[in-house]
Formats: C-alpha cells, structure tokens, sequence
C-alpha cells in the first residue's frame, strides 16, 4: 500500500527536465545558433567534479558547446578574475558559469561580481540578483527557477498556498520564496535561529526544504497531503540523501521529491535554458 502511495505522488524531476532538454535540443536544430557555456572549475571537489561533469554532458546533448576551463586549488585571486574578464570579452561565450564552492583562501562574492550580468547564467550577480528582487527579471538563478517549473509541470496550485521555506541562502531559500511569493504564495521563510521549525512546518501547503542535513525534516514536521521539494543534497555512507526523511514522509505527502532525481536535474536544465536565453538576447541583459 505504501509503496503505491510512493509511486503516485512522486515528482519525476528527471523525466520533466528531460522534457525541457528535448525542447530545447529541437529549438536549436532548428536555429542556426550554437551558444556556448564556460565552466569555471577551481581545485579538484570530487562533488564539484561530478556537477560539471553532468553539465558537460547535458550541455553537448541539446547542442550547446561547453568550455570548461579548469584552475588549480592553488590559483591566485588575480589569476581567476583574469580567466572570468577573458570570457567576458570573448564573443563567442554566451554564458559562464563559476562552479562553488570555491577552495578557501579565494574571494567567492568578488569573483561573482566580475561576472558579466549579461553572461551570469546562474543569475547570482548583485545585478541580476537586484533585478529579480525589483521585479525585473533577467537571469533567474536554476535552482529556485527549477523549483518553480517542477511544481507548475506537476500540476501544483500556488496561488493563495501556504509555502514554507526552510533556508535563505542566496543560492535557494531567499530567491525560492521570492518566486513562490510572485506567484502569489503566502510565504515563510525559516532558518537555523527559528524557534520551533514544526510550528511553521506543519501548516505549509508547500515545503521547499534547502538546509543541507541529512533526515531534518520527519513525518512530525509535514501536513498530511503537502507538496514537499527536497533541495538538499548530503552523502550518507556514500550514497545521496536529502534533508527530508524521504521514506517516513513520502506516504503522507500529496507530493514529494527524491533525492536523487528531483531538484538536481531540474538545475541542469534551468542552467542550459538560461544559456540559450543568453545566446538569444546576444549581449543584452
Ligand atoms: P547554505 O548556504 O548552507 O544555507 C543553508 C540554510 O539552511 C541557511 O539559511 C541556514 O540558516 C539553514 N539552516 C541550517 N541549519 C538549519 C536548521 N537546523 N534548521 C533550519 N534551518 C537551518 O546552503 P544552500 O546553498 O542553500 O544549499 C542547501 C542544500 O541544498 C545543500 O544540501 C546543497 O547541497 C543543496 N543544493 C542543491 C541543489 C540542487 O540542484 N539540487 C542546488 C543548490 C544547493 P542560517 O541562514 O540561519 O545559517
């Protein structure tokens, strides 16, 4: 019983952000354009590794050149800030993308912001970051973009929703609950200082948990029927794990995303169709 509740309510995050690279693949078949996306890869992050890896792969089968440039741990600041305004001025890169987290001793938010808004594809520019903010859209970043693109592909219904937000890192949490309140949520955000996650938790028609713990949020924590999204990602005695007790909470939730195959791919994705948005608006933010 149990395990047909799970089969039901699952959101295939794989098999929607198929669907977006296949339209996407065909978009550029049938234009003569070929974007090309740089990856900056810093230091040797077994982790980080695998997501450029992953971004190479998918990137090449839509049709999107990828250029990943690789630095040693231990480049100078200079040096990687040199390689960012190299690909800003290169005509042919359409977006660039800086893999994080950076080794230690390199300035992350600095690096960042030598990125031009016109190429940043992850959207985590103060520029672009202030004009989502301000209700002028550029680049919106892929995994809070991924998220909203999930619940819509899934059919869920946000407006007038409760959605609850655990984290507020630049990255998810703040930008997540932007977009959830654009489409007219009613948001709460919590972080690690909220005083009794469950409260909140409890009443959330929507969840987006982004913490990056293991097993944080248990059937204690979820309203019968909820949407859950699962943006964390942890190993757990090598294998992948989410922050939501997936196999406790999957047969109360109305929905649930798994980890992996839920929020990752969807990034992939986002990041690829924001290049392509790139290459269209050629040099216009
Ligand atoms: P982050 O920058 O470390 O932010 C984590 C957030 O969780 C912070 O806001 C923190 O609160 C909050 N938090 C920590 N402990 C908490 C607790 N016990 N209760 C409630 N809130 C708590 O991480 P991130 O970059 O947002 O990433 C979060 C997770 O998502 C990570 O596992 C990461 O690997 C994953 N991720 C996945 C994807 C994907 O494509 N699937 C993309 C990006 C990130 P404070 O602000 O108070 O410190």
């Amino acid at each position: 019983m149990i395990q047909e509740v799970k089969q039901n309510n699952i959101i295939d995050g794989k098999l929607i952000s198929q669907k977006i690279l296949n339209d996407l693949r065909t978009e550029l078949e049938h234009s003569q354009s070929h974007p090309t996306l740089a990856v900056i890869l810093v230091g040797n992050d077994p982790a980080s590794e695998i997501y450029v890896r992953m971004k190479e792969k998918a990137a090449k089968n839509v049709g999107i050149t990828s250029r990943v440039m690789k630095l040693p741990s231990d480049v100078s600041q200079s040096s990687l800030e040199e390689t960012i305004i190299k690909l800003n001025n290169d005509t042919e890169v359409d977006g660039i993308l800086l893999q994080l987290p950076l080794p230690s001793g390199l300035n992350e938010e600095r690096a960042l912001e030598l990125i031009s808004p016109k190429k940043d594809v992850d959207g985590l520019t103060v520029n672009n970051f202030g004009r989502l903010f301000a209700g002028h859209r550029s680049f919106v970043p892929c995994t809070p973009q991924g998220i909203i693109e999930l619940l819509k592909q899934s059919d869920v219904d946000i407006p007038g929703k409760h959605a609850v937000v655990i984290g507020r890192s630049n990255l998810v949490g703040r930008p997540i609950a932007h977009l959830l309140e654009e489409e007219n949520a009613t948001v709460t955000i919590c972080h690690s200082k909220t005083r009794d996650i469950a409260k909140y938790t409890k009443d959330a028609d929507i969840l987006i948990v982004a913490v990056g713990k293991a097993g944080i949020i248990g059937k204690e924590h979820v309203k019968e029927g909820a949407v859950i999204i699962d943006v964390g990602i942890n190993r757990v005695n090598g294998k992948l794990a989410g922050d939501v007790n997936f196999d406790e909470v999957a047969p109360i939730a109305g929905k649930i995303t798994p980890v992996p195959g839920g929020v990752g791919p969807m990034t992939i994705a986002m990041l690829l169709k924001n290049t392509v948005h790139a290459n269209k608006r050629d040099g216009n933010v």
